[in-house]
């Protein structure tokens, strides 16, 4: 990791969280032991909400010389895969960060969860409920009315043990019992109206097998799990902060069980996206993108495929900060990010997206020119490319008007430009074809102006440009983004509904400088005057690299910061 950016040791300013833990390690608490955890659920890839909980979970375990485990939380097997499982863990470790060998499941605890379980019986702090599903969402009451007791509460505990075994045996069909906490049915608070502690679901689980056929319920299962590992701080999401008196509770009734201290920040969210793993999942299933990895989408896995770097997703984590305040966040900041970290770490190419054929006249047939021109114009390290001035070139259609609007500094009709590294050219003809479409411009190039600008001469603007015989035709995705309102969540419709139509085009025939036929999956450039753009690791092949568009070159963001 390069960047250990806060010293919290020290007195340096820092979030809250920080704030507690070093309050904590000053009296002595966790016998000064410092260890979190990222508990995903396998249901689904990761997306950039979770790269914040990722950056403040090991972020501030390493920043307390602590360690950070990974712990699948795998209760709800009907939605989980291995795919996720794997996919996962392969995103946490491109974000940056290691669990070295503390990979854990809370399936890995189902035995000790059932002998938990069997200690609240006998305590008489949990009973087999009988009521179905929609009998107990009746019993449940509502934000304003109390729930009312369930006919089973009062059954003695060993009935309860006798019908908790047998649930475990299988001899009850699916949703004929629960287990449940016996806590209080008129709690303002409804996750301690008699929480349901397991159900009975036989599903076969990517970790256990067909073991079980009972499952422990997230809530009791997850704080738990945290006092098993001996968590010191368990950081979560706000959702959570009504959970809390519930893992209290269970925790506290557990003889010689740990506690855990559990403290809530902000989601992260931010405009123009989704990011509840539901809809995500709805994206791809209903294939409105390509995949969890469509460039398009906000996991970390189709940002990775973009050609967001790591980098940029941390420091984006970390200057959106740590609060207790929900806000949302503009995707801009994101993108500035990612621009920042791509200006210092991108090579510069050239590459013509929408090519005009350019023949200069006054260059003989067959000559070439050797251009050499810095892969990076502060970054002399990055060495240099080589680009052959010849008669007939490429440049953009975009830079050549016919009637130029106000402003305009490129190419038009008996007007010059400089080509990048090269040289000044006029355009002297504009041949169209039957049907007035450009097909050609007809240039002549001024030998005087190569290099430092000769004396006297305004060249109104620079334009890049490839030679047309050496240049190697490439495949380039252009991507808007996915949504085209800035709160498709909360828009009135469907939230799909504001898909973008055109969050993709496809362009064909692009011509690239010949340097970029060696581009290798992943690899960064900056395209000259068009964007940052990343090789595809999918669909790039060796010698035919296909281009995604990371981010455009202007940062609307900044500038709206002042
Ligand atoms: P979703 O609501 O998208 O399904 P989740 O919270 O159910 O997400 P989990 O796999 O349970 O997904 O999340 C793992 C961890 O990541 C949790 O601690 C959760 O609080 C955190 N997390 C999820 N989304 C965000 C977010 N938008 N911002 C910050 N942390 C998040
Ligand atoms: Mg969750």
């Amino acid at each position: 990791m390069n960047d250990s950016t806060s010293t919290p040791e020290s007195s340096a300013p820092s979030n809250f969280i920080q704030q507690i833990i070093r309050e904590d390690l000053k009296n002595q608490k966790n016998e000064g032991r410092v260890l979190t955890r990222f508990p995903p659920e396998p249901n689904g890839y990761l997306h950039i909400g979770h790269a914040k909980s990722i950056c403040i979970n090991f972020g501030t375990a390493r920043d307390f010389s602590g360690l950070c485990n990974l712990r699948f939380d795998d209760t709800n097997p009907e939605k989980e895969d291995m795919e996720y499982v794997d996919s996962i863990k392969e995103s946490i470790r491109w974000l940056g960060f290691d669990w070295e060998d503390r990979e854990y499941y809370a399936s890995n605890y189902f035995d000790q969860l059932y002998d938990f379980a069997v200690e609240l019986i006998k305590k008489d702090k949990a009973y087999v409920c009988s009521l179905s599903q929609e009998q107990a969402r009746e019993y449940r009451g509502t934000l304003t009315a109390p729930g009312r007791n369930s006919p089973d509460r009062n059954r003695s505990v060993e009935e309860n043990l006798d019908l908790f075994a047998r649930m475990k045996a299988g001899e009850f069909d699916d949703g004929a019992y629960t287990l449940r906490a016996k806590i209080d049915m008129a709690s303002p608070n409804m996750n301690m109206r008699d929480p349901v502690l397991y159900r009975i679901r036989r599903l076969h689980h990517h970790q256990t097998g067909d073991k079980w056929c009972i499952y422990p319920m997230y809530d009791y299962t997850h704080c738990i799990s945290d006092a098993l590992e001996n968590i010191t701080h368990s950081l979560c999401t706000l959702e959570f902060e009504d959970h809390r008196p519930l893992y209290d509770w269970v925790l506290d009734e557990l003889d010689g069980v740990a506690h855990p201290q559990q403290i809530e920040f902000a989601r992260l969210n931010i405009n123009y996206t989704v990011m509840s793993k539901r809809k995500l999942k709805q994206l791809v299933d209903e294939k409105l993108v390509t995949g969890w990895d469509d460039p398009r989408m906000p996991t970390l896995d189709g940002m990775r495929r973009r050609g967001y770097t790591p980098a940029s997703i941390r420091n984006f984590c970390e200057m959106v900060g740590v609060t207790k305040s929900n806000s949302v966040v503009d995707v801009g900041m994101l993108e500035h990010s990612l621009r920042d970290d791509l200006d210092k770490t991108s090579p510069r190419a050239m590459c013509v997206l929408r090519p005009l054929k350019v023949v200069i006249e006054n260059v003989p047939e067959g000559h070439k020119e050797e251009m050499t021109l810095p892969r990076h114009p502060k970054d002399e390290s990055m060495g240099e490319r080589k680009i052959s001035f010849t008669r007939t070139i490429y440049i953009d259609h975009n830079d050549f008007e016919e009637v130029p609007p106000p402003g305009f500094k490129r190419l038009i009709a008996g007007g010059e430009v400089r080509l990048r590294g090269c040289y000044v050219i006029k355009c002297e003809e504009v041949i169209k074809d039957a049907e007035g479409n450009i097909q050609e411009l007809r240039c002549s190039y001024d030998v005087a102006t190569l290099g430092a600008k000769p004396e006297g001469r305004k060249v109104k603007g620079v334009i890049h440009w490839v030679p047309a015989d050496e240049s190697i035709d490439v495949e380039v995705r252009l991507y808007d983004r996915l949504f085209s309102h800035e709160a498709p969540d909360s828009a009135e419709g469907d939230y799909r509904d504001f898909i973008n139509p055109e969050s993709l085009m496809v362009l064909r025939g692009c011509k690239a400088e010949p340097s970029l036929v060696n581009a290798v999956a992943e690899e960064r450039f900056q395209f000259e005057r068009e964007g940052y753009f990343c090789a595809d690791k999918i669909d790039s092949a060796p010698q035919q690299p296909v281009f995604n568009l990371t981010v455009g070159l202007r940062d609307t963001w900044a500038r709206k910061q002042g």
